[in-house]
């Protein structure tokens, strides 16, 4: 989960133009990279006007899904319930 997009993204478009790649698609409330598509060239790091894109060290996630975006977890409440 190397190059994350937060909050502060302003949908301008610059990193998903800019992403040799095609990782990155504009959501509704904010850009998302595709980390499969991601060669973590730091192109869209250094385009974003809003430094709203930043380098996420793995080291510092103890789970990886804590660096996904809020909008992109699944609800607790969809969650399949295990069998008792
Ligand atoms: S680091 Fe490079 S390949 Fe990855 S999303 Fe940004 S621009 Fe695309
Ligand atoms: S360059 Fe930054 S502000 Fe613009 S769409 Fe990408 S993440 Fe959002």
């Amino acid at each position: 989960m190397p190059y994350v997009v937060t909050a502060e993204c302003i949908l301008c478009g610059a990193c998903v133009s800019g992403c040799e790649s095609n990782a990155i698609t504009e959501g509704e409330t904010q850009s998302h990279i595709d980390v499969n598509l991601c060669i973590e060239c730091g192109t869209c790091e250094a385009n974003c006007p809003v430094q709203a894109i930043y380098y996420a060290e793995e080291s510092k996630t103890a789970n990886p899904q804590d660096a996904v975006p809020a909008d992109l977890k699944m609800p607790e409440e969809s969650k399949p319930t295990p069998d008792p």
